[in-house]
């Protein structure tokens, strides 16, 4: 079955996340509200604020445009194709309208448009968003099952690219050049629009509403995407109806009106920032699970055996280099198989962790390992350490493992769980090899056991 992987944050929401969106969403309707409602009021004019939030909205809608665009690549869901066409549509004609608009160059006008033209663009804008939300919703709905493998995706992206850019190129063109070919809206002495309501505010306020209402029916599943989603189109409309119900500039609905249209463009960025840092998380712990696996034993935390060759290896050349000697201890335990069928093999497996704390334990050395070789098998080694010192670590290891007393009524001989040890120690010389070490411990552990066990003798 081919696997679809997660889509624009397809996370589910956490009950903290749905409730901070909601309180987010009714703060900033009831900020609108309030907006609206004293819409007579003016307040402090500050010029700067309309391109200040249409600088703000270019650089977040087109962030949300590319990061939707690699979601695209990722999932290959053609859904998430339009809705970033959408942003980006909606993040090129910001800049756009930014241009046009009389406050953005003290004066100027730098696409030489008429008085309106930036008014126009406006409308272009928001009447575009919303006609690619209503196709967004309509794919989303019916048909994003259909999975676009990357290379599709990546010419997707570049056609999608070429004909938002060509669209937004002609818009502007119409709303500059040929924006006599467009009806007149009546503008005051100021250049802002004579309202409560021109010609096509209603309209544009019920394709706004209209898109908004699909995007919720068809992105019922409350996950994290869908959520910044909603809050993103709730955001667009209450920015919509306000400019549309007629905010007079620099009224609090005017400053609320772009408010909710930064938030519109923001809001599903602030979602792609939540995800990379849930993904370094994330990718950090499965870095810690990948170093655990790969050189610790799972059932006692020992290093595995791929850690004791390693640093076998390691140590041995050290010793070559440095003429120093080096250790091995081999340990077995005792009866163990009469162990497990006596008691059990979960009572095994949890003697088989108390044994490796207690090896881990009688050493001391930072450059000392302990490793569970496999089975019931332990080793040791003990870098630059003689015979002496490697027989004062057996013994204290076999001292160690009788004092935790297990009982183990199948070994006859003891009545506690005991272990047996094979030591060696090599002067190595070039030419010589780790091998010969760990034969030589070997070598030594049987003798132990023949020897009848619960002892350590050391390789001749
Ligand atoms: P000896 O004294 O000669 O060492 O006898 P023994 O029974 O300890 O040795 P043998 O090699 O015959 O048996 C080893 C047993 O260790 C076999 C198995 O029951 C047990 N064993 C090996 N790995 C595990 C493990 O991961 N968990 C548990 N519970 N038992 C294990
Ligand atoms: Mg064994
Ligand atoms: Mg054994």
């Amino acid at each position: 079955m081919p696997c679809v992987p997660v889509s624009f944050s397809s996370e589910p929401a956490s009950g903290r996340q749905i409730v901070g969106i909601l309180a987010a969403t009714v703060v900033m309707a009831a900020g609108s509200v309030a907006g609206f409602l004293d819409r007579g009021e003016v307040l402090a004019q500050a010029p700067v604020a309309a391109p200040m939030f249409l600088s703000l909205i270019f650089v977040t809608g087109c962030l949300s445009a590319y990061l939707l665009r690699t979601q695209f690549r990722l999932t290959g869901l053609p859904s998430l194709a339009i809705l970033s066409t959408a942003y980006l549509f909606s993040g090129v004609l910001s800049l756009a309208t930014l241009l046009a608009l009389p406050e953005s160059a003290g004066g100027a006008d730098w696409l030489g448009g008429a008085p309106d033209s930036a008014l126009w663009l406006w409308i272009f804008w928001h009447g575009g968003f919303a006609a690619l939300v209503l196709l967004f919703s309509a794919v989303h709905w019916g048909w994003d099952r259909k999975v676009v493998d990357r290379e599709a995706a990546d010419r997707w992206n570049g056609a999608l690219t070429l004909l938002t850019l060509g669209a937004v190129a002609l818009l502007v063109l119409l709303a500059t050049l040929g924006r006599a070919a467009l009806p007149g809206i009546p503008l005051d002495a100021r250049g802002a629009p004579v309202l409560p309501l021109w010609p096509l505010g209603g309209p544009l306020v019920g394709l706004t509403a209209l898109a908004l209402a699909a995007a919720l029916t068809a992105t019922r599943s409350s996950t994290l995407g869908n959520l910044a989603l909603c809050l993103s189109l709730v955001a667009n409309f209450l920015s919509v109806a306000l400019f549309g119900a007629g905010a007079p500039r620099f009224s609090p609905g005017w400053y609320a009106a772009w408010f909710d249209g930064l938030i519109s463009s923001a809001s599903v960025l602030m979602v792609f920032m939540h995800e990379l840092t849930w993904l370094y998380l994330r990718l950090n712990d499965l870095n810690a699970t990948l170093q655990r696996l790969t050189f610790l034993d799972e059932l006692t935390g020992l290093a595995n055996r791929r850690q004791f060759a390693q640093r076998l290896e390691a140590e041995w050349a050290r010793a070559v280099r440095e003429r120093r000697p080096i250790g091995l201890i081999m340990l077995d335990i005792d009866y163990f198989k009469q162990f497990n069928d006596r008691y059990g093999h979960p009572a095994g497996d949890a003697c088989l962790r108390r044994i490796a704390r207690t090896v881990a334990a009688a050493i001391r050395r930072p450059t000392d390992l302990a490793a569970r070789y496999g089975g019931e098998e332990f080793v040791v080694i003990l870098p630059d350490t003689d015979e002496e010192g490697a027989l004062h670590v057996a013994r204290a290891i076999g001292e160690a493992v009788r004092r935790l007393g297990m009982r183990h009524e199948s070994s006859e001989p003891f009545g506690v769980v005991t272990v047996s040890q094979g030591v060696a120690v090599r002067h190595p010389d070039v030419g010589d090899s780790p091998e010969h070490l760990l034969f030589a411990a070997d070598q030594a552990l049987y003798a132990a056991k023949t020897a009848g066990r619960n002892q350590l003798k050391m390789a001749a």
